[in-house]
């Protein structure tokens, strides 16, 4: 069976949810081999193996986190010149992005970016994904033609599914020349915790609008009785209520939770694009007629700070 290379994304060896979702997606297109860059593969091993890796290539060369993307897109084109795999999937998210760009013009390869799903299609042809495109108004089928199939995928685009291996750990020392080394990364520090998942990667999501009137106390309330992430509409964030890297939309996030939740959003189009892959999306809003109810699989007439407490009551009093 042919090796597919997934791109660990992780936090000092704590492996993130969308590595799970990757190998399991791997695991549908033949052996998954994970690459680890950076430190903490022992702590990350664990995780690697209950999604099925088969085997871990860890990379320490200190220049592939001194520096941005360029070494990581160097040094996966050394990795997969050596493994030569039949497919390379990557997160899809801003550095994501960057890395299989980078490794797509290196690999002379085709690059499909923020798949929603990846099949096996019929083989011979490789792997057929399927996005979301044009603010959301069409889905497209689409594989590789030329070259390695190099993958950027959503989060939440398949339920991680176990499958306890032991991968060995092999340490594969690339080779990073001068021009990949232009931007040094000088300082950075992690965004301060707020206890909530990831807004891209968190399974349920409960944005509020122009309609929480700026108090998003209900919005925060509702999300924390779910495990939810906040997001927010860019009226709420333009008006100062909410930080902009909460904004869900055309020029925010774009998120594919399994619940979404708008909260005195009307629903522009903007907004959609943003969420409209959600796989249930519910929404609450005081005006019947409001367009967020034409893509709604549950609706409610409302008033946000009667109905969002209410439900955090009842969810509570259930819970425990
Ligand atoms: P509104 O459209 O004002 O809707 C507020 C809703 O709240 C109404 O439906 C109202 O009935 C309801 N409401 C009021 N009070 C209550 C209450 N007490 N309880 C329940 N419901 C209540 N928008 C985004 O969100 N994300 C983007 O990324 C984005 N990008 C954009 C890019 C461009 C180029 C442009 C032009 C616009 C973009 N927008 C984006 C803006 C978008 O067009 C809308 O203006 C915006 O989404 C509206 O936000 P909203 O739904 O919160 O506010």
């Amino acid at each position: 069976m042919s090796n597919v290379l997934v791109l660990v994304d992780h936090t000092a060896g704590k492996v993130r949810k969308t590595t799970a979702e990757l190998l399991t997606i791997a695991r549908r297109l033949g052996e998954p081999v994970a690459v680890f860059v950076g430190d903490g593969v022992q702590e990350a091993l664990p995780a690697l193996g209950q999604y099925g890796a088969t085997k871990v290539i860890a990379l320490t060369n200190p220049e592939l986190t001194q520096f941005l993307v360029a070494p990581k897109a160097e040094a996966l084109q050394q990795v997969a010149a050596k493994v030569e795999p039949a497919a390379i999937l990557i997160s899809s998210n801003a550095e994501g992005k960057e890395i299989a760009a980078r490794l797509a013009v290196k690999l002379e390869s085709g690059l499909i970016t923020d798949a929603v799903d990846v099949q096996a299609g019929d083989g011979a042809g490789g792997p057929v994904t399927t996005q979301s495109v044009f603010a959301g108004n069409y889905t497209v089928q689409a594989r590789v033609t030329h070259g390695t199939p190099i993958i950027t995928v959503k989060p939440n685009a398949a339920t991680p599914e176990a499958a306890e291996t032991s991968p060995e750990v092999e340490e594969f020392d690339v080779t990073i020349s001068d021009p990949a080394k232009t931007a040094k990364i000088v300082d950075s520090k992690p965004r301060e915790a707020t206890g909530r998942p990831e807004l891209t990667e968190a399974a349920i999501i409960v944005s509020g609008g122009r309609g929480t009137g700026g108090d998003f106390g209900p919005i925060e309330a509702f999300a924390d009785s779910l495990g939810a992430a906040v997001g927010a509409s860019r009226a709420a964030v333009d008006s100062g209520w909410y930080p902009h890297a909460y904004q869900v939309g055309q020029t925010g996030k774009t998120v594919s939770p399994q619940l979404y939740v708008a909260a005195g959003i009307s629903g522009a189009i903007q907004h959609r694009a943003g969420m409209q892959t959600s796989k249930t999306i519910v929404a609450i809003n005081k005006d019947e007629e409001a367009p967020i109810f034409e893509l709604v699989d549950f609706g409610v007439v409302g008033d946000l700070h009667k109905v969002l407490p209410a439900a955090t009551e009842e969810i509570t009093k259930r819970k425990s």
